[in-house]
């Protein structure tokens, strides 16, 4: 993966990360307190619900049971009456022989089978027993002596209670004196019932207080009682003496008869329905309570999962806020950004400093403009990826527009540092792009300014870089330079020159033009004149062409500069005896459409025959804009006007393409007339371009003749015009004048010369 990319994942991913957090802070949390809060709720509420379902309950059982032991003691007389209230029980308990199987149907087993384990004594009216029954069964008298002091008093109380006249009324009515009482059976707690046997219609006439006695035992055991309770609903109940109880249990006193004190209690463990429900509900509560976690869960990773979308989108849209479509690096606007962080660590650490470079595509123009513009995208592409390819990981790559990159290089600890990215660069820009088929060759020109050391804002910095990088392509392109104090000072000096040069042109009166005269190289006269562009600027004296031609031509100001020379120019040749006069032309003249046309306006102006103008023209200017150049020199031609091939041998293409040029005459570069002293080799080449030369019908004039010998070589070796300061050099106009014989009147018909 290219750094970038990782770069720009990992960071996706840490926002991944912190969107999570954020969703867990405030949704999850949230959620999961509410549905805690809520279970809590709906368990108070529940258990609460329970508990008061239980008192409730319990309160109900209370009364039935308080109703059951207060009916208890009527209920057994009651179901006793039957037995005791009946003229047959009075016939059998008065019959002599007693029928014994009689008496234990009735006070035994029937006792026995309808209400439960119970002892049956029958008194006679002494108080004396004469038949006992325990469990449904008849037993001996002894039995009662067991029994005898718990009875005998009773019974006297009974006796005394039958002896009230009220009781007859009762009998009537089915009630008769009933004794009903808990006692103590050896701890066995029983109810104990003494009924008297008496006659149910009235027929059989006893006289009060002298009816037999039964009593009944009727043992408060579990399974007794468990008889009562289950006639009422109850759970289990036991009998106990006191009121102690188990803590899910609950107690209820029961009173004797006549008796404000409890005779004993009875303990049960009550009903409770509530707990019931409760515990019933449990089960699918948890689950109801799992489906809503379950549900909610979902919900939360829905949630998540849709954050976790949402961020990857609005990532998305800010990646395409802050990179490049086309080679998907940073663009200006995060590149702005990287480098305040940059310029910030270089602040807080500036012995990690770290370097701006402003990187340019050399010839892209070409590309784009002869192969198209997916053949530039194509470029562009690999470049970007070369490049990203070269950087380390903490490095920045951006692209800030056409075929400008720029690299924020991080870590510097010296200029060495830099020299080795800048060179990498270099080479891997240096290696052939396939480009939509083709082969393509480019280079980069590379600036750098220093982080911190050039610069501590943004502005600043780049300014610096843009100056290294404009030294880099000064310098021949293809190569790099870091920002020197010297080249801010250069900067500046170009910037005054251009403005001055500006005020010139408006203002007039500075700028003058030189003529250097090009001698035959037969006749040994003049043949012709170059004009050389001279400035008097007003603070720096004479400056020479070299200094502000490339300012001018830099700023567009060649176009108004050129015309003014060639102006001049024509105006100062017509009088001269010379066949032709040169006028340097720059490329950038060249490239314009209208160049041709306001060539020819000039001569038809000044009235220059065209024949009598050379436009000078490099090679290099074929480099941009070919067929603009062609269309011009084709015009130019046609109206007459010659052209030379100036510096020649200097460029890339010289002699393959000499004859699509369609020139007049070649001009040999200063250089190679230099090297003819000096070795074999400058002599050849200079041989072979006259004789290439002479072969395609072309004139030769040598520039830069010095001495005697460069004369008399290039003389045999063919050369037609020499120039050069053996010579002459460049000279104002009055002096060529001089030179040519004029008269210089004809300059000035005013006679102000003369009158001077
Ligand atoms: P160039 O066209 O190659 O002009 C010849 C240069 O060589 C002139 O420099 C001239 O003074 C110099 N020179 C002539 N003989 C000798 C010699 O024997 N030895 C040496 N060392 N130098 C010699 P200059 O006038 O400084 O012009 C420099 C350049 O500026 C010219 O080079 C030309 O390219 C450009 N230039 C001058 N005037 C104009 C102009 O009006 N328009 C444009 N576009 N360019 C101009
Ligand atoms: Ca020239
Ligand atoms: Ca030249």
């Amino acid at each position: 993966m290219r750094p970038q990319a990782a770069q720009a994942s990992g960071g996706r991913g840490k926002m991944h990360l912190l969107a999570v957090r954020k969703t867990n802070r405030t949704i999850v949390l949230p959620v999961i307190l509410l549905i805690a809060a809520a279970a809590l709720a709906i368990a108070i509420l529940l258990s609460w619900s329970g508990a008061r379902t239980d008192s409730i309950s319990l309160e109900r059982q209370e009364q039935m049971l308080s109703s059951t032991v207060d009916t208890l003691a009527l209920d057994l007389a009651t179901s006793l009456e039957g037995h005791a209230i009946w003229d047959d029980a009075v016939l059998q308990t008065h019959k002599k022989p007693l029928d014994r199987a009689w008496l234990e149907s009735v006070y035994g087993q029937y006792m026995f089978s309808t209400r439960g384990r119970g002892e049956s004594y029958l008194l006679d009216s002494a108080d004396q027993p004469y038949f006992a029954a325990r469990a449904g069964t008849h037993v001996g008298l002894d039995s009662y002596a067991e029994r005898r002091a718990l009875v005998a008093p009773r019974a006297a109380r009974l006796r005394r209670m039958m002896l009230h006249p009220a009781a007859n009324i009762a009998y009537r009515k089915w009630k008769i004196p009933t004794i009903v009482d808990i006692v103590n059976v050896h701890g066995k707690p029983a109810a104990l019932i003494l009924q008297p046997i008496v006659s149910e219609t009235g027929r059989i006439v006893q006289k009060p207080g002298t009816e037999h006695v039964w009593a009944f035992f009727y043992w408060l055991d579990a399974r007794n009682l468990q008889k009562i309770a289950s006639q009422f609903d109850l759970g289990p109940v036991r009998f106990s003496w006191t009121a102690d109880h188990g803590r899910k249990e609950a107690v209820r006193p029961i009173y004797a008869s006549g008796s404000a004190q409890p005779a004993g209690y009875f303990v049960w463990r009550p009903f409770t329905p509530g707990t019931i429900v409760l515990r019933d509900m449990i089960p699918p509560l948890v689950a109801a309570l799992a489906l809503v976690a379950a549900i909610v869960f979902l919900l939360i990773r829905r949630i998540r999962h849709s954050t976790a979308e949402l961020v990857a989108s609005e990532e998305q849209a800010k990646h395409l806020a802050f990179h490049d479509t086309l080679t998907g690096l940073p663009n200006r606007a995060l590149f702005d950004d990287r480098i305040d962080r940059a310029l910030a660590t270089g602040r807080r650490a500036p012995q990690r400093g770290g370097a701006l470079l402003f990187l340019d595509v050399d010839r892209f123009k070409q590309v784009n403009d002869t192969l198209g513009h997916a053949a530039g995208d194509d470029l562009i592409r690999e470049v970007s990826r070369r490049l990203s390819r070269v950087v380390r990981e903490s490095d920045t790559v951006a692209r800030l527009g056409g075929d400008e990159f720029a690299i924020i290089q991080t870590d510097v600890r010296s200029k060495r540092e830099i020299d080795q990215l800048c060179r990498r660069i270099l080479k891997a820009i240096d290696a052939p792009f396939d480009v939509l088929g083709s082969q393509i060759f480019v280079g980069m020109s590379i600036g750098v300014a220093r982080i911190g050391r050039d610069g501590h804002d943004r502005h600043e910095l780049a300014r610096k870089a843009d100056i290294a990088l404009y030294q880099a392509k000064q310098a021949g392109r293809g190569c790099y330079r870091v920002f020197a104090r010297e080249m801010d000072a250069s900067v500046r000096m170009r910037q005054s020159i251009e403005q001055d040069l500006r005020i010139a042109l408006e203002k007039g009166g500075q700028l003058e033009v030189y003529y250097q005269p090009k001698y035959d190289v037969r006749s040994r006269q003049i043949s012709g004149v170059e004009a050389l562009i001279r400035w008097h600027h007003p603070n720096q004296g004479l400056l020479c062409p070299n200094l502000f031609i490339p300012i001018a031509e830099e700023s567009g100001l060649i176009e108004s500069l050129g015309e003014w020379v060639l102006t001049e120019v024509c105006k100062a040749a017509l009088p001269w005896p010379l066949e032709a006069v040169a006028v340097n032309i720059s490329a950038v003249q060249l490239r314009n459409p209208l160049f041709a046309q306001r060539v020819i306006r000039i001569l038809h102006d000044t009235g220059l025959d065209p024949h009598r103008l050379d436009l000078e023209i490099t090679e290099t200017s074929f480099l941009e804009n070919v067929e603009q150049c062609r269309a011009n020199l084709k015009l130019l031609r046609l109206a007459g006007v010659r052209i030379s091939l100036d510096d020649f041998g200097t460029g890339y293409s010289s002699f393959s393409h000499l004859r699509e040029y369609e020139v007049d005459r070649l001009k040999i570069d200063r250089s190679f007339t230099n090297a003819i002293d000096e070795s074999a080799d400058g002599s050849a080449i200079i041989r072979a371009i006259i004789s290439l030369a002479q072969s395609s019908g072309l004139k030769v004039t040598a520039e830069g003749v010095e001495t005697a010998e460069q004369s008399h070589f290039l003389s045999d070796v063919g050369c037609d015009e020499l120039q050069g300061f053996l010579m002459s050099g460049p000279v104002p106009l009055p002096e060529l004048d001089r030179l040519l014989g004029l008269d210089p009147e004809i300059r000035n018909p005013g006679g102000r010369r003369l009158a001077a």
